[in-house]
Formats: structure tokens, C-alpha cells, sequence
């Protein structure tokens, strides 16, 4: 199939291609390397330089490479910076999902699989959370996301337009081969802090909040390994090609770790001690976000497979340890 990703060279992005690729798709990256990585696209994808707020880039894009379908994850993720610069996150967020759609309208193209969060549910009343939980985000980032979902229903509704909205719960991890993984800048994620900390490059890492209601005081999320929801994203492309409704998963294991146990689970991983300081809550944070992924199971066929925590921590510290950017 021949497949449009845009953020193809983020974390999420990257290792979706890489498997898309494996699969012997024919895959064309849309990145404005704003935080993607051009290193991070595989020899045999076809990368373009381009924002998708671009309408008219994007649509001489897609009138020659013609893809069947597109898979969208360019957005901004931080939560915390979505707290500091909410009309950035519309912008990007919004407003270029928006532009995108308008574009793949006019070209023909009506197939998209849609990156969302498990931040659409800010502090979810029921955990493991189903997918039928009210929308209730608590930051803004979870807002842009919950809004696109809104004018995808809609749009979905009225026109031809297929969709498959993935809401993630926390990716994590990196692909065994070490060739690509996790790279922000700046960094803000637990998993990458900790593991910098582990290796001597931060000097420590602060727990944000211990006053939260869950057993060791601290956040509770569920850790998704990153080649298991890159296998989502193929799924809910196979099932939209196959003429499947359009529809909304989460992404998760349906197990929760606490900020604690991620930490310590660092320690006995890299074999490393480090300091380790409590501080304030960070804004917006739910307390615990863990998935009910029945739905991806029972109609995606979807199966975890790299469901372990010191796994997943072991192939992020072997990506940290062997970066390549
Ligand atoms: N967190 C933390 N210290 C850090 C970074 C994150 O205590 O230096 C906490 C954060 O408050 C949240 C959890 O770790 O409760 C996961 O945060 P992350 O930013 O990795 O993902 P998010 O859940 O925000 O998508």
C-alpha cells in the first residue's frame, strides 16, 4: 500500500515507518523536522520536508505520490508545555489537522489514522479506562486532541472520510535493533529522564508529585512498549483498507506503574544509583491513566507482545547508551 505518515521521523512515527516498511509498504515521511529526525526515516522510505499547515505543498504531495491513506502523528506532546503555550498546541495540533484533512478532501484521499492520547480522559471516573469514558481532558493537550477527534466524527459523518483514532496510553521503549528510539529536545518524558540521570548526564530526577491518590503517592501510567503500538497502527490500517468503520482504540497494556516504580525499575536496569527529589505536582497531571484495551484486542486482533516493564526500560537504556540522534 502506499501510505502517507506525517511526524514519520518522531519517536512514534519512526518506528511505525520502520515497520510499515518491513512489511513491504511503500511509505512517504512528512516531517518539518521541527522535532522528527531525518535520521530516524528509513533508506527505503521516501522523505519530504514539509509542514502540514502548508496547504498547498501538501496538496502537490499528495496529487503525485497519491496515497491511499494517511497516517497523521505531527503534533506537539508535552503536556506540561501545552500548560505554558496552549495557542501553539491549537495551532499545530488543530489547525494543522485541519489543514491536512481539507487537503486530503481535495485530493481524494479518505483514510487516516489519527494519533490521540489517553489525555482525552483527564481523571477518568472508571480504570482501566474503555474507550466509552466521557472525553474530559484536563490540559490543553488533551483538548487539541480531544477537539480533532470531534471534527473527525463529524467529518466522518458527512463525507466519505474513514478514520481509526488511537488513543495512546504512555509509548515507551525503543526498537531492539538500536537504530532508532526516543529523542526529544528538550526531553520532558519520565523514561528518558531517568535513564539520562542513570547515565551521569542530569544530576538528578525529580518525582512530580507524591500526594496523588494511588498506593505510593506518585502518578500511575500504563507504559505501552513503541513496537507494539507501531503494530497497532498497522492493524487499524489493514482493518480502514478493509473496509472497516471508522473507530476509536486505546492503546495499552491494562497495567499501570507508578513514577516510583519506573524509577526503580531504572536502578535495577542500568545497575546505576542516582538522586532522586520529590517536587510539586506538575499542572495537569491525572493521577493514574491505565488502558481497558479489550476493543483493540477484540476487533484489531491486536496482541502486546513486548508486555514487560524491564524490557521495555532495557531497550530504551540500550538506545541510550548507543544514540545515533
Ligand atoms: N514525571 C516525573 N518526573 C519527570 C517527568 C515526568 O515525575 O521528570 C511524571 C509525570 O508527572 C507523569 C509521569 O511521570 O506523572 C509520566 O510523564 P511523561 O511526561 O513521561 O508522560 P505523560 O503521562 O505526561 O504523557
Amino acid at each position: 500500500m502506499k501510505i502517507a505518515v506525517t511526524g514519520g521521523a518522531g519517536y512514534i512515527g519512526s518506528h511505525t515507518v520502520k515497520l510499515l516498511t518491513e512489511e513491504g509498504h511503500n511509505i512517504l515521511v512528512i516531517d518539518n523536522l521541527y522535532n522528527g529526525h531525518r535520521e530516524a526515516v528509513p533508506d527505503n522510505a521516501t522523505f519530504i520536508k514539509c509542514d502540514i499547515r502548508d496547504i498547498e505543498n501538501l496538496k502537490e504531495i499528495f496529487n503525485e505520490f497519491k496515497p491511499e491513506a494517511v497516517i497523521h502523528f505531527a503534533a506537539f506532546i508535552e503536556v506540561g508545555e501545552s500548560t505554558k503555550n496552549p495557542l501553539s498546541f491549537y495551532i499545530n495540533n488543530v489547525s494543522g489537522t485541519l489543514s491536512l484533512l481539507s487537503t486530503m478532501e481535495e485530493t481524494g484521499i479518505d483514510k487516516i489514522i489519527f494519533s490521540s492520547t489517553a489525555a482525552v480522559y483527564g481523571n477518568p471516573k472508571t480504570v482501566p479506562i474503555p474507550e466509552t469514558e466521557p472525553v474530559k481532558p484536563i490540559n490543553p493537550y488533551g483538548q487539541t486532541k480531544a477537539c480533532v477527534e470531534k471534527a473527525l466524527k463529524d467529518i466522518s459523518q458527512f463525507s466519505n472520510l474513514k478514520y481509526v483514532s488511537l488513543r495512546y496510553f504512555n509509548a515507551a521503549g525503543a526498537d531492539p535493533s538500536g537504530l532508532i528510539g526516543e529523542s526529544h529536545n528538550p526531553e520532558t518524558h519520565l523514561i528518558p529522564l531517568v535513564l539520562k540521570t542513570a547515565k551521569g548526564e542530569r544530576e538528578q530526577i525529580s518525582i512530580f508529585g507524591t500526594d496523588y491518590p494511588t498506593p505510593d503517592g506518585t502518578c500511575i501510567r500504563d507504559y505501552i512498549h513503541i513496537n507494539d503500538l507501531a503494530k497497532a497502527h498497522l492493524l487499524a490500517l489493514e482493518y480502514l483498507m478493509s473496509g472497516g468503520e471508522s473507530n476509536v482504540f486505546n492503546c495499552g497494556y491494562g497495567k499501570g506503574y507508578s513514577v516510583r516504580e519506573i524509577i526503580d525499575m531504572a536502578k535495577k536496569v542500568t545497575e546505576k544509583d542516582f538522586k532522586v527529589v520529590e517536587e510539586k505536582r506538575r499542572e495537569g497531571d491525572p493521577a493514574i491513566l491505565v488502558a481497558d484495551s479489550k476493543k483493540l484486542k477484540s476487533i484489531l486482533n491486536w496482541k502486546a507482545e513486548f508486555d514487560d516493564l524491564e524490557f521495555i526500560i532495557k531497550t530504551a537504556w540500550n538506545w541510550e547508551l548507543n544514540r545515533r540522534f
